[in-house]
């Protein structure tokens, strides 16, 4: 039976955290209802984390376990909850309790209520972040900003409820080293914000040291910005630039008999070679930068609603995807979007979505 509702739950060596995980979010679920499962992704850990998940999966059967054969990393292990999730609804989650799973009931109601496909949790109040992490997230975010045309919201995290179609829509990227905050805004579908207090981690340490933190921007930058390869492009014009006026200054300090032999010749080969040479770096770089988009293969629309498939009731909201177009990707709608066949009035606009490369 598929679930109304999965909670996608990355761990890794979270011993400490998860007895208070368990507490807290069950009763939670369990007084929602709806029809829930709990996938908990073990990345790979070597605490206790998997022998506890294995307990609470035997007297909590609505837990799923999923165990990573190594340590995947965050951005992957929500990957993988994701391929494996079952549910019209997804949420992910840290099992650190920073992010109060509390709130899940309102994404489930704006998501619901609003027909969106995204319900990003957003921090109102950062006040337990460290101050370091707080203004590196900052400049981060900008940075990112200025460097790709993604509108990702700078207070959101990896916590977020996902329709059917944004999951299937992600699950079908073939990109490795995704970092799924800048992927689901650039997928621009119809959403909605649930603000939220951080709170402090319930318990155990972080287990994103700054070398994971390095690796997530650097993952974000070439993710979502060629910019950096135009660099050499930028040097190189800027480099051909100086080397004419560097050759005109030489010519006339030969002419006025201010030089020794040999350097005009000298700065005037060293000057031009080296335009030259970072110019070719830079028409380089812009092939290259368009092989990466073509490798990344993200589709540039979705289609949510066709007439056709509606009317024929083939493709109820678990009905397998429709056939992919050349350029684009057949992601089924939103729970319940397709599901009044009978009533055409409700089924959706059509709501073209463009994912910005
Ligand atoms: N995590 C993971 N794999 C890793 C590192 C972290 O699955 O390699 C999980 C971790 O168990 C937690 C979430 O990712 O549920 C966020 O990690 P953490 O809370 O340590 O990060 P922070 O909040 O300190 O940035
Ligand atoms: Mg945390």
């Amino acid at each position: 039976m598929v679930p109304e509702l999965s909670v996608v739950i990355p761990m890794y060596n979270e011993e400490e955290v998860l007895p208070l995980l368990v507490e807290r979010l069950r009763p939670l679920l369990d007084g929602m209802g709806t029809s829930y499962e709990v996938v908990a992704v073990d990345d790979g850990s070597r605490d206790l984390t998997a022998a506890l998940l294995q307990r609470y999966h035997r007297e909590w059967p609505a837990l799923r376990v999923v165990r990573l054969r190594a340590n995947a990393g965050h951005q992957a292990a929500i990957s993988a909850g994701l391929v494996s999730a079952l549910g019209d609804y997804v949420v992910t989650i840290d099992a650190d309790l920073q992010d109060p799973p509390e709130i899940i009931p309102r994404m489930l109601a704006a998501a619901r209520d609003d027909g969106v496909d995204v319900v990003y949790g957003v921090r109102n109040d950062r006040s337990t972040d460290t101050w370091f992490k707080r203004v590196s997230a900052q400049a981060f975010y900008k940075l990112i900003g200025l460097m790709s045309q993604t509108p990702a919201h700078a207070d959101a995290g990896d916590y977020r409820l996902m329709s059917r179609a944004t999951v299937d829509a992600i699950n079908s990227l073939p990109e490795h080293n995704r970092v799924l905050r800048f992927i689901v805004p650039a997928l621009n579908f119809p959403s909605d914000t649930v603000e939220y207090k951080r709170e402090e981690r319930a318990a155990g340490d972080s287990k994103y040291p700054l070398l994971k933190m390095v690796k997530l921007s650097l993952d974000s930058l070439t993710g979502f910005s060629t910019a950096p390869l135009r660099l050499a492009t930028f040097a190189g014009f800027g480099g051909a630039v100086l080397a004419v006026l560097l050759v005109l200054y030489t010519l006339i300090s030969r002419s006025q008999g201010h030089t020794v032999a040999g350097w005009t010749s000298t700065v005037a080969i060293v000057a031009g070679v080296g335009a030259v040479q970072l110019v070719c770096v830079g028409i380089l770089g812009e092939y290259i930068g368009r092989m990466y988009g073509h490798m990344q293969g993200r589709p540039t629309y979705f289609i949510a609603y066709d007439s056709m498939t509606a009317d024929s009731g083939a493709h109820g909201p678990t009905d397998t995807p429709l056939p992919a177009q050349p350029n684009g990707a057949a992601i089924r709608t939103a729970p319940g979007a397709t599901e009044p066949v009978a009533e055409p009035g409700h089924a959706p606009e059509p709501q073209p979505s463009q994912l910005r490369g």
